[in-house]
């Protein structure tokens, strides 16, 4: 495999094909200019490539390929089936979507294919196969990109037709289907395969985030992940056969919810992604977002996608402040990045993104503020080299799963205001913000190598994990969790015998009853010596059964009842924490349960700033970076000396 790159891919998103010949000369003198060396081509060109159903035409795209070549860019070739033809969906109208609402779509936007029409996959298979035969043998092809930010779902009978196919290979008989679903439950009993229907708005769904039947529901969303990665696999499948080395990746959207990216990333051989944050983002949480990329695969991935300046889709497109672009970037490096890569080379145009911004603006000139940051962060990006493939150890993992997104989502009760990323993000920042580095693992995930193991919200407790997460307590682990953790098995039936049903043993509590608070309700956490904090959302009623109370409630008919515990399980620890604190509370909390694991920070002295590290032949790169918006003064180990909003400075020792 040519992976990883002999050089950190910069460059992004270039479409010479919306621009007239003699503008790609200046391209090509701009890029070199910019210490661009690598261009996405072909991301949005079927109809270009094959005009109609019968004629295939490579010339403009044999133009571009040869011109990048012969100027030696490292060429991301995209197979282009992320945006279908007109005359696909005229000729056969089946390939659109048919969406929640039951309504078929016509020929527009993008990302609009059905994954399971048979015609879309026979297109698509033969042009993947078609650009992997004509350019498999050329030395610049550095990466395949195929298809583009796969997403979305579609509800139409093909689908239909093969969601009963993958039902029965899962189930093998309507009698355990029907028990996994829990159809007893409003009479729903299905006595015959071709009965059971796609859950949109039309069947089982209460808009597009609610369902009355979780199991349905569930198993829709990973049969269509599934579907998709099929579409997936489909293209890859073509492309190796004529091109045996060359990494084949598809670009991800982060913590975007419709695929499950951890099944994903087992069939790409580099995790892509696109980091888009909008302009009130945390930066805790852009980090927590490339780390669970790089978890994707426990291995550095490729930043396929950011804006150099602005955005043009959110609803208030910041600029992105003088020195933020390096920083953010320097950030995508130190959380795991070999490549910096961005949307796009030269902006458009028309369209919906013409205003998104790119490293050429409309202007068309070199002398902008954006261009002469992107030179600047191109000409230091070649001496860092180095780092590719570096590693990011870390001692604490944090368990990410998206079954349990989508199942925690799903659920009717206790609360509208359970997000699940958001759960996960609290529990985040609190190493972030104390320098102690995190890997975003899986259920499957080798909990082994780990001191501690956060698990917030872990709603869905699937076959095995228990015993798994048991046996790392054991052997002397510490582990975080807390309410709605426990409750429901895989097809979101409940664990019978108390709350957190698999987990009670180990916690040492037995939660009896859930209370919501709504928005502006609040209680108090006491904690031994006076200390107290708020907390809200939900609040567990705690019966203790060999844990040790670490604080209680302050208010209600449960005021002085526990709100979170520590059982001594094994040699390890397990902290239950029962409700939402406010982060101060939640750090008293959480500085016990690092205590305990024996986690230690990457440096002692408190900052701000944040510090993160990559690990290569015995070198460690330090990524020392400003998000404070004010001037910090560097850790005394980096220092002296200070670091500007969005300073950001590495250090090699
Ligand atoms: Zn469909």
């Amino acid at each position: 495999m040519k992976y990883p790159f002999s050089r950190i891919l910069y460059g992004g998103d270039y479409n010479p094909n919306q621009w007239p010949r003699e503008i790609w000369d200046e391209d090509m003198r701009l890029f070199q200019k910019a210490g661009i060396n690598s261009a996405t081509v072909n991301v949005f060109s079927w109809a270009k490539i094959q005009p109609n159903e019968e004629t295939y035409d490579f010339s403009e795209l044999d133009a571009i390929i040869t011109m990048l070549s012969e100027n030696g860019y490292d060429i991301v070739l995209a197979t282009s089936t992320g945006a279908m033809p007109a005359w696909l969906v005229k000729r056969y109208p089946e390939v659109a979507r048919v969406d929640y609402e039951g309504r078929r779509h016509k020929f527009g936007q993008r990302h609009n294919h059905c994954p399971n029409s048979p015609v879309y996959q026979r297109f698509a298979r033969e042009l993947a196969r078609r650009l992997a035969q004509r350019y498999a043998g050329n030395p610049h092809i550095a990466c395949w990109h195929v298809n583009n930010e796969y997403g979305g779902e579609c509800f139409c009978p093909e689908c239909e037709k093969a969601f009963r196919v993958w039902l029965r290979k899962k189930y093998g008989t309507l009698d355990a289907l029907n028990k996994a679903w829990n159809t007893e439950f409003w009479g729903h009993t299905f006595y015959d395969w071709d009965e059971i229907v796609a859950p949109n708005a039309l069947s089982e769904g209460i808009g597009p985030e609610k369902t009355a039947f979780a199991g349905i529901s569930l198993d829709y969303r990973r049969f269509m992940s599934d579907s998709l990665l099929q579409n997936f696999k489909l293209e890859r499948d073509a492309i190796r056969q004529f091109d045996k080395d060359t990494p084949i990746t598809t670009n991800l959207m982060g913590t975007y919810k419709g695929l499950d990216y951890f099944k994903w990333a087992k069939e790409m051989d580099v995790v892509s992604w696109d980091n888009y944050p909008a302009y009130d983002t945390p930066w805790s949480f852009t980090a927590m977002r490339h780390d669970l990329m790089r978890g994707l695969k426990s291995a550095p991935f490729m930043l396929m996608e950011q804006t150099p300046s602005q955005q043009n889709w959110q609803p208030y497109n910041s600029l992105k402040k003088p020195g933020q672009m390096r920083a953010q970037s320097l950030q995508t490096i130190a959380h795991g990045a070999d490549t910096i890569q961005f949307f796009q080379l030269r902006r458009s145009v028309g369209a919906c993104e013409k205003f998104h911004g790119a490293v050429i603006s409309h202007s068309g000139s070199e002398d902008t503020r954006v261009f002469r940051e992107v030179s600047e962060l191109g000409a230091e990006l070649k001496e860092l080299s180095g780092l590719i493939g570096a590693d990011s150890p870390a001692e604490v993992g944090i368990l990410f799963d998206w079954d349990n997104y989508w199942a925690l989502e799903y659920t009717s009760g206790p609360t509208i205001d359970l997000k699940y990323v958001d759960q996960i993000h609290q529990y985040y920042r609190y190493f972030y913000e104390r320098h102690i580095p995190v890997d975003m693992i899986p259920m499957d995930a080798d909990f082994s190598q780990y001191k501690l193991i956060a698990a917030p919200v872990l709603y869905m407790v699937k076959e095995g994990v228990a015993e798994r997460l048991e046996q790392f307590v054991s052997a002397g682990g510490t582990l975080i969790t807390g309410f709605m953790s426990g409750l429901v098995d895989q097809s979101d039936n409940v664990h019978l015998g108390g709350y957190p049903g698999p987990l009670r043993k180990m916690c040492g509590i037995w939660a009896e009853e859930i209370d919501a608070l709504a928005p502006g309700q609040q209680n108090t956490l006491r904690f031994p010596g006076g200390a107290e904090s708020k907390c809200s959302l939900l609040c567990d009623l705690i019966r203790l059964e060999g844990a040790q109370p670490l604080c209680t409630y302050g208010e209600d008919f449960y005021a002085g009842t526990p709100a979170a515990t520590k059982n001594k399980f094994g040699a390890g620890n397990v902290y239950y924490i029962g409700t939402q604190p406010e982060p101060v509370g939640l750090a008293k909390l959480l500085d016990d349960a690092v205590s305990a694991a024996g986690t230690k920070p990457l440096l002692d002295e408190p900052t701000p700033l944040e510090v993160t590290r990559r690990v290569k032949d015995g070198k460690t790169y330090w990524f020392v970076l400003n998000f404070t918006g004010s001037t910090q003064p560097l850790p005394a180990c980096f220092g002296p000396g200070e670091l500007p909003p969005f300073g950001a400075k590495i250090f090699c020792k």
